[in-house]
């Protein structure tokens, strides 16, 4: 179908932070399958230990219990504040958990009728239809209409804006069962959180007993130099959601949860792939590896590092560059609004550098680069990047 449209490159064969195409063209990767392939291409530990959970087993499903399944949960409450999980195969599958779920808390739990979910309007969260509903962004809801009803949007690092309408709804009603909300905006621009409007949703969600559920589909999993993206805000939420990064480039999401365990009952919500053996192998590698590696120190450092290469290119290129946005190996570029140069064009200069880049809207250049990127890479990356805007300005 026509749903996609693609870069005319054909990719073949990857190693590390590098792919090679059908004519045997080399690119460098910083885009990692949008922030999916945390440890780069053909990853040594991941061959190693799929290959091995190939000839084991593959797929039961979830009528039996799953050893790999339970260790993968194991291991992500062992290293958050969650205490279970529920396993499905995406981003917008793991969203769609934690909406049921919201829904489900504010029946049982609170005796709301109909329970409204509250969202940013810079936010994306996914295109199944109740994620894209509680996605703000109206062109990914044009020609989808009727939405999915009982989302309320506010304005992100608005505290205005969330006090607004949060406090309107909680005197008049309908009542408030949740607030999903991404610590950093991917797709809506690489727009990092901040400290003091997280703290204000906090309070505000505990004072009045609503859930406070994190999206970290893009910044969970080592992205922003801490495991999750909520201890850069220094605030725990009730619930989070993942995908991208965790299997290392295989099919799995997440929703995590701190004690909410008997919200759901059986029957209540299900996946005939989640959380297969093979796909949780591939997770637990990708955990275990980031800690084997120390990758998380190295993320940090690589971050800092591309940060001041942006920033550096901003300033060289500021009649293209506005400022720069991101932490950790989640970065981005944003361009001047009176400019006529759009993020794709410097996507496709830079495919001419051999650099592959990512636009998060029309006016973010987004870098997401594999976790295990080197500073001798970080380096070629700025450097091809140097080139491409030179011949742009
Ligand atoms: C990519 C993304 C999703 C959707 O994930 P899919 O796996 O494409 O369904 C949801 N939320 C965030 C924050 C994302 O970046």
């Amino acid at each position: 179908m026509k749903t996609y449209q693609r870069f005319p490159l054909d990719l073949v064969k990857g190693k590390g932070c590098w792919v090679w195409d059908e004519k045997g063209e080399k690119y460098l990767d910083a885009v990692a399958g949008i922030a999916t392939c945390s440890l780069g291409h053909s990853n040594r530990a991941l061959i190693k230990s799929l290959s091995k959970q190939l000839r084991k087993l593959q797929h039961v499903s979830n009528l039996y219990q799953i050893p790999e399944q339970e260790e993968l949960a194991q291991w992500l409450t062992s290293n958050s504040f969650a205490k279970s999980a529920f396993f499905c195969n995406s981003g917008a599958e793991a969203n769609e958990a934690a909406i049921k779920l919201a829904r489900k808390y504010g029946h049982i739990k609170r005796n709301i009728d109909n329970p409204i979910i509250l969202c940013s309007k810079e936010s994306f969260h996914g295109r199944t239809l109740a994620a894209v509903s509680a996605t703000g962004q109206p062109k990914y809801h044009n020609g989808f209409e009727p939405m999915v009803d009982g989302f309320k949007f506010f304005s992100y690092n608005d505290n205005e804006s969330f006090k607004n309408l949060f406090d309107g709804l909680e005197k008049t009603g309908p009542k408030i069962a949740a607030v999903l909300i991404e610590p950093i905006q991917g797709e809506g621009g690489i727009n990092v959180g901040e400290k003091s409007f997280f703290q204000l949703i906090k309070a505000k969600c505990t004072e009045n007993n609503v859930l406070l559920m994190f999206d970290e589909v893009q910044t969970g999993m080592g992205r922003t130099g801490t495991l999750w993206g909520y201890e850069q805000l220094g605030i725990e939420p009730d619930v989070f959601t993942l995908a991208k990064g965790l299997g290392g480039g295989h099919a799995i999401g997440a929703l995590l949860v701190n004690q909410l365990a008997d919200v759901f009952q059986p029957g209540d919500h299900a996946s005939t792939f989640g959380g297969n053996p093979f796909a949780c192998r591939a997770a637990l590698t990708v955990g275990r590896e980031i800690q084997k590696r120390k990758l998380l120190i190295k993320i940090t450092e690589r971050g800092i590092q591309l940060k001041e290469g942006l920033i550096n290119l901003s300033l060289k290129y500021s009649d293209i560059f506005f400022s720069t946005r991101g932490i950790g190996l989640i970065q981005g570029l944003v361009l001047k609004d009176n400019k006529k140069i759009t993020s794709l064009d410097i996507v496709k200069s830079a495919l001419e550098e051999k650099l592959l880049l990512v636009s998060a809207g029309a006016k973010v250049l987004r870098i997401v680069p594999p976790l295990i990127i080197t500073k001798k890479e970080i380096n070629e990356l700025l450097s091809r990047l140097d080139k491409c805007l030179m011949k742009l300005s």
